[in-house]
């Protein structure tokens, strides 16, 4: 019943009218086509001040779920809807959860956005900031739809937050871009997945030669942090449990290789290092140190010369600032993430913060730049929100009113620790603060219950947490889901 009222309520003429209309919502329609907005003018004083949010991952979203919407309306940014739960994005590649269980529906995480009448999300890339002016440039997201001109618009606010994270590292290396695929979006996943399972398939046709059947199905992955060994760990886990039963015809012919310059799981102690180096290669991951020169599209080729054909081609080798951060006129942090002061603040312009991937503490902070963890960008973005409402509350919302507000406590990181998993019901955990310090540190069956405890808890809404469960019941009793759909 109350699903129904709450139908009503949002489709009914009032609340349309209330949500779309130009002059409550701040909508400037002045040279666009009649249909067309162009864009989100200044907040006036009859409304709220206007938070601007660029991206929803981690640190924006956890920013978007802690803002009070009483004290502010809410801008979202983003080229996707939904946040990715990307602890748990390598197992969607070979079916142990499907896609929807790891995305979470901005909508969802703060639903303002969708109910408030002057707060909006915007499927779109922001691709300039006037920071003089406070105004974002952005440009709707076509997909590449020929047809679809993209659709260009501003938006003022009183308060920007860049939340834009970072992009893979290729080093420069010919040819990455266009054969390998990365591991950072549900799209990604769904590549791999199709891939693989294309693969599969081809290599069973009739009259293939033995040489082509061993290329289709050799899968490798490049870069061994924790994201590349979670990869490989599932790929064996599919190879050994799923494909020997359901392929047999091509069980002795796919392999998995991780290549990786130097130790595997650099992070991690080298007794965790060791466990992870000797469980791998017991599930027949192959471990090759070496260093990636160039990149064709049926084989990659190492420093030393050394060719690896293979069938797919998964390149996951850390990640640096994306060239919309670097595009960015503001200043930066060593390493050329967007510099922030101790609050999370951009020096030298007003009402500019950045969190997460995209942001790093400048030099005269005496602070290093942080990890690119989901740790990290989830505490700024609640550290944020609830600065942000301090501040809302202080009456230092509006564009450069907060010059006198007392920002209180600054930002201050604790790391809580890190956790991978391997594959074969096998994982990391190393709970202290740094390599030598004291504290929990285990691998094995208790780190993998651990593991999947800890990011059972973490998915953020009910709806996925119970997907994730159930996703993990019906592979354990009936396999993973090989169809390629
Ligand atoms: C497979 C995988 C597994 C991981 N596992 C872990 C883990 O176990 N533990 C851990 O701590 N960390 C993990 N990480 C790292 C963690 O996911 C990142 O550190 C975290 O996502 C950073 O959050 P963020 O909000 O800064 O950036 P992101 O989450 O990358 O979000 C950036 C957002 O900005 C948007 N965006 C990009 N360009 C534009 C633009 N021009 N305009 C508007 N929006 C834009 C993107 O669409 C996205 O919504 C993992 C990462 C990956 C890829």
């Amino acid at each position: 019943m109350s699903y129904f009222r709450h139908l009503c309520s949002r489709f009914s003429p009032t609340n349309a009218r209330r949500r779309f209309g130009y002059l409550s919502s701040g909508f400037s329609t002045s040279s666009a086509p009649p249909d067309r907005y162009a864009g989100l003018g200044p907040t006036g004083a009859h409304q709220k001040p206007r938070v601007v949010v660029l991206g929803t991952g981690w640190a924006g979203c956890r920013l978007m779920k802690g803002l009070d919407p009483a004290i502010y309306d809410i801008v979202c940014v983003s080229p996707r809807n939904h946040m990715v739960f990307t602890p748990l994005l390598a197992s969607t590649c070979v079916g142990t959860l499907e896609f929807r269980s790891v995305a979470e529906p901005i909508a969802r995480i703060q639903p303002a956005i969708s109910r408030e009448p002057a707060s909006f999300f915007f499927l779109a890339n922001c691709t300039a900031i006037d920071a003089d002016n406070h105004q974002v440039k952005c440009e709707s997201v076509t997909e590449g739809t020929e047809k679809v001109d993209p659709w260009k618009f501003t938006i003022s606010y009183d308060k920007l937050v860049i939340a834009l994270g970072a992009q893979p590292t290729t080093f420069g290396i010919h040819g990455v871009y266009e054969h390998a695929i990365f591991l950072r979006e549900v799209y990604h996943a769904q590549e791999i997945r199709r891939k693989l399972l294309l693969n599969l398939m081809m290599s069973d046709v009739p009259g293939i030669t033995e040489e082509e059947k061993k290329r289709l199905l050799h899968c490798v992955v490049v870069g061994g942090g924790p994201t590349g060994v979670e990869f490989s760990g599932e790929l064996s886990d599919f190879i050994m449990r799923d494909v020997r039963q359901r392929y047999s015809h091509v069980k002795d012919y796919i392999h998995v290789t991780l290549i990786e310059a130097n130790e595997i799981l650099s992070s991690f102690d080298v007794r965790l290092r060791q466990y992870a180096t000797k469980q791998l290669t017991k599930s027949g991951v192959r471990l090759v140190r070496g260093i990636v020169k160039d990149v064709e599209e049926k084989r990659i080729i190492l420093n030393d010369g050394t060719e690896v054909p293979y069938g797919l081609l998964v390149w996951s080798t850390g990640v640096g600032p994306s060239s919309i951060v670097h595009s960015l006129d503001l200043p930066k942090s060593p390493g050329g993430r967007i510099g922030i002061d101790e609050w999370l603040r951009v020096p030298t312009v007003e009402d500019i913060f950045a969190i997460g991937d995209c942001s790093g503490f400048i030099e005269s902070t005496g602070k290093p730049v942080l990890p690119a963890l989901a740790q990290v960008a989830e505490r700024q973005g609640k550290y944020l929100a609830i600065l942000l409402n301090k501040i809302g509350k202080a009456n230092g919302g509006r564009a450069n009113t907060a010059k006198n507000v007392d920002f209180g406590e600054q930002f201050v990181y604790k790391h809580l620790g890190s956790m991978a998993t391997i594959g074969s019901y096998k994982a990391l955990v190393d709970l202290r603060q740094s390599k030598e310090a004291k504290g929990l540190s285990l691998a094995g069956f208790i780190s993998w219950f651990i593991w999947r405890s800890a990011y059972l808890t973490r998915v953020i809404s009910w709806r996925n947490r119970f997907y994730v469960a159930i996703n993990w019941a019906t592979t354990f009793v009936f396999g993973r889901d090989i169809s390629r759909i």
